[in-house]
């Protein structure tokens, strides 16, 4: 079945297989031997046995495609990245002994501008880089990072959604003679390439972008971290409660988790996260060749640090920005339009969209620009 290509930033395209999968299955949901059990999968009790197999195949699926490691805890959470940056503050901002609850973040844009925000409402935060003074279009050197030695971890978001800057390697901490973790917000770039675990105390994101729909957050946390939540952190937020009730201290978001583990078996059958990461490489090149190319189009941020996932662009002409917009969906190129705090326009890149609907979009924008003439 032939869609239109849809460029959203999140809530996000789904690969069709796995939409497909789940309409076939929403009545009446079958078990691994097609036996039908007579209901469908948000209709199933959280403790019941259909659940359990569900959700344990897609812990077990996402941790041997992301190859996390076991002394990590995958945890399926809800209320999006937003919540993770109180969540994480709360649970992880005093792991050191005799020292203030404090917590460190280096700001790349808008996603861990607010995490650093909210974060000072539960522990010293302070932000120790920022590529603000340079509008976001480089990633401040690892080197200059001011980190604070008693700082519990330090916050960044490996991918600004918005101002498309991404880190293509995380940094690593211990080798800057730093004992501090590292806090990664990971909601627009998980699941499109491998991580390096080694470098990581936690990751968190929102499902909605590469890993299913909206109502799902993962956190993947390694377990001694855990434990040392500060007294004021609602129950159900508490990292060791969630882990020690396999994700169901309260009713987890069950839906979107089924949904996520039809996505993490359509990932494996790609050839798994480093054949999807090439795919992404080669979509996200042809974008910025076409875009560099141009006399119209023009991306801002550094080549080391333009994100893989989220393409923001912009027309040099803004007066034309409607007719593009409008010209880009009669050619069924959907969602294309900027965040409303950067304007211009936005491509989104994630695992499920194909190189043919980037090829569209390149060949929709070399068209649009020859004709503007
Ligand atoms: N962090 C990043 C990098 C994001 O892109 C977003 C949402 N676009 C958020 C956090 C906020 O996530 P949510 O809307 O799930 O709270």
């Amino acid at each position: 079945m032939q869609r239109p290509y849809n460029f959203s930033a999140g809530p996000a395209m789904m690969p069709i297989a796995v939409l497909a999968q789940a309409a076939e299955e929403m009545l009446d949901w079958p078990d691994a031997n097609g036996v039908r059990c007579g209901m469908g999968v948000m209709e199933m009790s959280h403790r019941g046995s259909q659940f359990i197999t569900i959700y344990e195949q897609a812990v077990s699926d996402l941790r041997e495609l992301l190859a996390v490691p076991a002394d990590f805890k995958i945890l399926f959470m809800q209320g999006g990245g937003l919540a993770e940056n109180a969540i994480v503050p709360l649970n992880l901002s005093a792991l050191r002994a005799n020292a203030p609850a404090a917590a460190d973040f280096v700001v790349t844009g808008s996603w861990s501008e607010k995490s650093a925000l909210e974060a000072q409402k539960y522990c010293s935060a302070q932000v120790v880089a920022s590529g603000a003074a340079e509008q976001f279009i480089r990633i401040p050197e690892v080197a200059s990072w001011r980190l604070r030695e008693h700082a519990s971890y330090v916050h960044i978001c490996s991918n600004e959604t918005i101002h498309g800057v991404e880190f293509h390697s995380l940094p690593d901490l211990k080798a800057l003679g730093s004992s501090t973790e590292l806090v990664v917000d990971f909601s627009s770039q998980i699941a499109s390439r491998t991580v390096d675990w080694s470098r990581v105390g936690l990751g968190f994101g929102g499902a909605q972008k590469n890993l299913g729909p909206a109502g799902l957050t993962l956190v993947v946390v390694r377990e001694d971290l855990l434990g040392r939540a500060l007294p004021i952190c609602p129950s159900a937020f508490d990292y060791q409660k969630v882990a020690d009730h396999h994700s169901m201290y309260n009713t987890p978001p069950t839906y979107a988790i089924y949904m996520a583990g039809l996505v993490f078996k359509w990932l494996k059958q790609q050839g798994g996260i480093a054949a999807i990461e090439r795919a992404n490489v080669a979509k996200a090149e042809l974008l910025y060749r076409t875009i560099d190319a141009s006399s119209l189009y023009f991306n801002p941020v550094h080549p080391d640090c333009r994100s893989r996932m989220n393409v923001p662009f912009f027309l040099r002409e803004e007066r034309l920005n409607d007719a593009f917009l409008e010209g880009a969906k009669a050619a069924c190129l959907l969602q294309l339009k900027g965040h409303k705090s950067v304007g211009g326009m936005r491509a989104s890149l994630y695992n499920a969209m194909p190189l043919a609907g980037v090829q569209a979009l390149a060949d929709f924008m070399t068209d649009f620009e020859r004709k503007r003439a």
